[in-house]
């Protein structure tokens, strides 16, 4: 007998063809002796209809605290109609909402972070051989408040519970059947993943692989809780999410684009000590999140530096450095976002030389210009012009697979 986690997400839950489905994957695995918790999303878009509403009343920013409290409906819609189903279909079964489930978290109303789960009243119902089933995204401040974990939190809360009740297995159950080597419905030859380690899929995340919220598998990685991604429409087996994995022949786990950049480039800075410093402390200063950046070698005195940064933040960042005129002198501040970042990702590039080369290789191919590039241990990125990214995706992810 195993204690098993699952999680269903808000298109698993959307009808009641659905959640009927859901009840049956549920009773299945508990019918077999085992434990069940399962954490469900709100129905559908149901987040987003709610958050609709409350911009019908104020537009600018209704309180955060009153959002909250809007927002934790949706999963308690879904949670009541769960248990209902598995209790039509004949199985004991308890609805709670995240406090109930004894989600304590910080004060910070809709990006809340889980400070500790009192396990308890999860324990009891368990105890009392009940099918648990756990209102996702939420739990409750010190203030006796209820606040939300930020978008895709159910995830969180998933991993939150398999780890503080040390269960065998946490299941994420979605609309795909698991984590594919390069978007599947635009790549050709894409691969489902059997294994995947936390550190390549939080980077195969951030580069827009939603698949997973990157801060379930941050969770994960730090509470060693595996993770499996799987279809809850199929019936197959998905994806396990890890510390360490076989590397199988490939190096490269993965291959995605990220449109959502813009390129900041500021042109004739005066090439002396401090400008660097002085210009990523003022984007530091007003939040600006920096991703890859460019210097240029000085020539006449001057130099060129250049930097991305998330699309929605690129006005910040101009202004940011326009705020900085007083302090040192350029020729020219420039914008493009007509952008965009391919990447590979893949642990196994640590240890083998030749992977950029090969990268670099499959876009000379293609005629691709690369305007800047950036790597880490597991990752390398190149910046393109966003008219190829479709294409780059394609002739890298062809070159390794
Ligand atoms: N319902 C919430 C959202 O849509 C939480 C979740 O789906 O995980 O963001
Ligand atoms: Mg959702």
């Amino acid at each position: 007998m195993s204690l098993i986690v699952k999680k269903f997400g808000g298109s698993s839950v959307a009808n009641a063809e659905r959640i009927f489905n859901v009840a049956k994957i549920i009773i299945d695995d508990y019918k077999k002796g085992n434990d069940v918790i399962t954490v469900v999303s709100a129905q559908g878009d149901t987040t987003d209809d709610l958050i609709a509403k409350a911009h019908e009343i104020n537009a600018e920013n209704p309180s955060k605290r009153e959002m909250d409290m809007l927002l934790t409906a949706g999963e308690q819609i879904s949670v009541a109609l769960l248990s209902m189903a598995i209790e039509k279909l004949g199985a004991p079964v308890v609805s709670l909402l995240g406090w109930q489930a004894g989600f304590e978290t910080d004060t910070n109303h809709t990006i809340a972070r889980i400070k500790k789960i009192n396990t308890e009243r999860l324990q009891n119902e368990i105890n009392k051989k009940k099918i648990v089933i756990v209102a996702g995204f939420q739990g409750i401040n010190k203030y006796d408040d209820l606040t939300t974990l930020g978008r895709g939190g159910s995830d969180t809360s998933a991993v939150a519970i398999a780890a503080s009740m040390k269960a065998d297995k946490c299941q994420i159950y979605t609309d795909v059947d698991g984590v594919y080597s390069a978007d599947p419905r635009k790549v050709t030859g894409a691969q489902k993943m059997k294994e995947i380690t936390y550190d390549e899929m939080l980077e195969l995340a951030a580069l827009g692989a939603q698949v997973l919220n990157n801060r379930s598998v941050e969770m994960a990685k730090k509470y060693n809780v595996e993770l499996e991604v799987l279809s809850s429409l199929e019936k197959k087996s998905g994806t396990i999410v890890k510390e360490k994995v076989k590397m199988e022949k490939t190096l490269i786990r993965g291959a995605a684009k990220d449109e959502n950049v813009a390129c900041i480039s500021v042109v004739g800075l005066k090439d002396s000590p401090g400008v660097a410093f002085k210009l990523f402390n003022k984007l530091a200063q007003h939040k600006v999140n920096v991703d890859m950046i460019l210097q240029s070698v000085g020539r006449d005195l001057t130099k060129d530096i250049s930097f991305t940064v998330p699309l929605d933040q690129a006005n910040e960042a101009l202004e940011a450095v326009k705020s900085l005129s007083d302090t040192f002198e350029y020729k020219d501040l420039i914008k493009n976002d007509s952008i965009a970042k391919v990447s590979i990702v893949g642990a196994g590039m640590e240890s083998h030389p030749g992977v950029a080369s090969k990268m670099f290789e499959a876009l000379y191919d293609a005629g691709i210009n690369i305007k800047m590039i950036s790597t880490s241990e597991i990752k390398i990125s190149v910046l393109i012009d966003q008219k190829e990214a479709d294409r780059a995706v394609q002739v890298v992810h062809d070159k390794f697979f």
